[in-house]
């Protein structure tokens, strides 16, 4: 795919040399966390080590190296997902990023009456921080349902859009499905309706290009661990209007322009929603992840998924008794499973055994767990630096450990 020699890139992910168990480490787990290429951990490294000094407080040149370094990626991921700068807040992650919107922009406008529609496979990052407004606020909780191949169904979901429907939260990408979402669809039949649209964009960023304005939405939320860069990092992006009606969610120092005790000016956006020193270092890291992934292009990095994705599959249909939940027509390259006779955990802790990593459990996916009717499911979720290598040995640890277990 695009000529690009995928053993190379491999070769820059240091961690993936490891041994588990005395077995090579086939690491299935990236929707979980990224692994980082030498190019992060470098950038974080040369941080700390020859300009670690806080950002826009400071005119010594220690404190414009951090700063511009810490705005670049501001550029740098602007620029990745077609936004302009002064629209992107850098956050903790997606968690934080949502929480924000919930708090400043949904809880002093909700009211009793008012609904928030979400869908069945959101994430609890993008159900519980608005069942904690809408508890305050008297607003309720809709549900837009999925069809048992794990696609939402678009024709309940736009006759869900009710006129007392405020908010939209729709996943771009389900982390325990792989179901990508018509999100550009979806966001122009809420805008149309007057419905404000958050996208959980947490396992979309990592896997495919991604263009916000083209998608429409009024709120985008990512993760920087899950593109290759380190953890504690992430952003919203918002429509220029809304942060500037937004409050501040937090206050502190970095977020305002000037403080007196009986009122305080904030700083402009995106600086208005930054109290206090960020994960400087975190930032410049997921900057030169945004350069890394940049290098492969984000198209590269999708067929090159896609190619490993449908090789897994197929592999997997191979073994008797194995279930794949979630099978919709496009997909991200996850693969949530049962075996039957075998538990979620069981499975992944022998299969560890073998060095492979899965995640086991209910993936912070409840309501989903709950429309299957099943506690948990592994997954096994690829990224760009796999190899076709690993899936076959994935497929036989998983033979393996069938036999044991069944
Ligand atoms: N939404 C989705 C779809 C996710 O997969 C995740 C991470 N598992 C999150 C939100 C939360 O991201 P974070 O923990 O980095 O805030």
């Amino acid at each position: 795919t695009g000529g690009i020699d995928w053993a190379r890139v491999r070769a820059d992910f240091p961690l993936l040399a490891r041994e588990i168990h005395g077995k090579p480490l086939v690491y299935l787990d990236s929707a979980n966390t990224g692994q980082k290429p030498e190019a992060v951990i470098a950038a974080v490294d040369e941080f700390y080590r020859r300009h670690n000094a806080n950002v826009s407080r400071a005119v010594h040149t220690l404190g414009e190296e951090a700063t511009t370094a810490y705005e670049a990626s501001r550029d740098k991921l602007a620029r990745h997902l077609n936004v302009r700068r002064d629209e992107l807040v850098f956050t903790s992650g997606t968690t934080l990023a949502i929480n924000l919107v919930a708090y400043s922009y949904a809880l002093p406008r909700l009211k009793p009456g008012d609904a928030i529609l979400l869908t069945r496979m959101e994430h609890h990052a993008n159900i519980v921080p608005w069942q904690l407004v809408a508890e305050r606020t008297g607003a309720r909780i809709k549900v837009a349902e999925i069809t048992p191949e794990g696609e939402l169904d678009l024709d309940a979901m736009h006759a869900a859009m009710t006129p007392e429907v405020k908010i939209l939260g729709v996943t771009h990408v389900s982390n325990v499905l792989g179901t990508v979402n018509p999100v550009r669809e979806i966001c122009r039949e809420a805008r149309r309706r007057g419905i404000v649209s958050v996208v959980d964009g947490s396992q979309a960023v990592p896997h495919r290009a991604v263009d916000i304005t083209a998608i429409g939405c009024d709120f985008y939320a990512f993760t920087g661990h899950k593109m290759c860069g380190p953890t504690g990092t992430g952003a919203l992006w918002a429509r220029r209007e809304h942060l500037e009606t937004m409050p501040p969610f937090l206050g502190g120092g970095e977020m305002i322009r000037e403080v007196r005790f009986d009122g305080t000016v904030f700083n402009d956006p995106p600086h208005k929603f930054e109290a206090g020193t960020p994960n400087i270092a975190g930032f410049i890291g997921l900057g030169a992840a945004v350069d890394y992934l940049a290098t492969l292009g984000m198209a590269n990095v999708d067929a090159r998924e896609q190619e490993l994705l449908a090789h897994a599959t197929e592999a997997m249909a191979k073994i008797d008794g194995l279930r794949i939940i979630g099978t919709a027509k496009e997909k991200a390259a996850v693969i949530s499973f049962l075996l039957e006779g075998a538990h979620a955990h069981d499975l992944a802790t022998l299969l560890d055994l073998e060095g492979v990593a899965v995640r086991s459990g209910h993936h912070c996916a409840h309501p989903l767990m709950q429309f299957y009717g099943v506690p948990a499911t592994c997954r096994a979720s690829l990224a760009f630096y796999n190899t076709h290598e690993e899936i076959e040995r994935f497929v036989a640890a998983l033979g393996k450990v069938r036999r044991l277990l069944v």
